[in-house]
């Protein structure tokens, strides 16, 4: 029972713990979930290594979004999956070679819905469904093959989208994606979220009314705020907050999940609307309620946060700057009941008081 939370009530008997925290000042959240990274301690060049950038920032869940398709999934799994202390699940790409460049992200030969649903049924606790991403020639091959996969092993799909002439945005929105579907990078500049008089696109609330889902995933060209600031006064916010976490994208525009979670914040999110669309949104959009909340029985994973005050810049991926009072922090994360982070050493003893070295390891 050491990985799973016991009990949540006030005032339990600090005798009855192994370690006691004060974290009176901070909030303390479910272990937060980014369904849209690129965490591959192998693979294609843009990939980062998962621990070093999930647990440093409060996230304890990471869906790899497409990296590997049916036939190098395997792979990713034994390097990367294997090994990683964040848990690390996977939308699979409708590509069997998965995101290894455009000679085969554009190949509709290589986008075999039954083998990829296949791999996603060997694996139904690691896949959470069906990626599609990159694809630059102007048909619905790669969407709708995406969706065939989905349909195939019951899974929903993320996609990565351009409009392009004969391939609208409100077809992919009203037509082509099922309800539970994902729209990710939606506050982009590939596809019209606002009409030309900055208002949203009806197709977009009709979208959202059928239950197509809107995910962030900021990446390096996929936040803008020019989009993201009009349409969350608007009162059009994302279903789920993700990164999109990449080489690139942790540069100048910063896309860690704390920081993503500030600009969010900062443009008029209030802190519970955040937690909501990292955690618990998040585990409902990829169909595993298991996660994101603090519940008696659930996996013990933890995050504790804390908003610092003050002056901060934060950057788009159109390297535009916005300027904000409000910054979130993850001062220590718990990953199946093991502290895993730990900014401040707020778990440990003060080498004051710490006596000898005797658990000097
Ligand atoms: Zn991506």
């Amino acid at each position: 029972m050491k990985d799973k939370i016991v009990r949540v009530a006030q005032d339990l008997p600090p005798a009855h713990a192994r370690l006691v925290l004060d974290v009176g000042d901070y909030y303390v959240t479910p272990g937060l979930i980014d369904i849209h990274t690129h965490f591959d301690a192998g693979g294609a060049d843009l990939n980062l290594q998962p621990d070093h950038h999930a647990l440093p920032n409060g996230v304890t869940t990471a869906v790899d979004a497409g990296g590997s398709g049916h036939r190098n999934f395997e792979a990713f799994k034994s390097r990367t999956i294997d090994h990683s202390k964040t848990r690390i699940l996977a939308w699979l790409n409708i590509v069997g070679a998965g995101m290894y460049g455009p000679e085969v992200e554009n190949d509709v030969a290589e986008m075999d819905a039954a083998a990829c649903a296949a791999m996603v049924k060997k694996y139904p606790d690691i896949i959470v469904g069906v990626k599609t991403a990159h694809f630059q020639p102007p048909t619905w091959d790669a969407v709708d093959r995406a969706v065939e996969a989905g349909k195939l092993s019951s899974k929903p799909v993320m996609v990565d989208f351009a409009q392009k002439p004969g391939r609208l945005y409100s077809d992919l929105l009203l037509k082509h994606l099922r309800p539970g579907d994902i729209h990710t990078h939606f506050y982009g500049r590939a596809n019209p979220l606002l009409d030309e008089n900055k208002k949203i696109a009806p197709y977009a609330l009709a979208a959202r009314q059928r239950g197509v889902l809107f995910d962030v995933g900021h990446g390096a060209g996929s936040f803008l705020f020019r989009n993201a600031v009009p349409a969350i006064q608007q009162g059009f916010l994302p279903d789920t907050i993700s990164t999109d976490i990449h080489k690139r994208s942790i540069m100048l525009p910063r896309a860690d999940m704390t920081t993503t979670m500030s600009k969010l914040l900062n443009i008029g999110l209030s802190m519970d609307q955040v937690v909501e669309r990292s955690t618990v949104n998040a585990a409902e959009a990829i169909h595993r309620p298991d996660l994101g909340h603090l519940s008696e029985g659930g996996i013990a994973d933890l995050a504790v946060l804390e908003i610092q005050k003050g002056k901060f810049g934060f950057v788009d991926s159109g390297l535009n700057r916005l300027i904000g009072d409000r910054r979130i922090r993850c001062v220590l994360t718990i990953r199946a009941g093991k502290v895993a982070w730990d900014a401040d050493g707020l778990s440990l003893a003060d080498w004051k008081n710490a006596g000898p070295y005797t658990n000097y390891r």
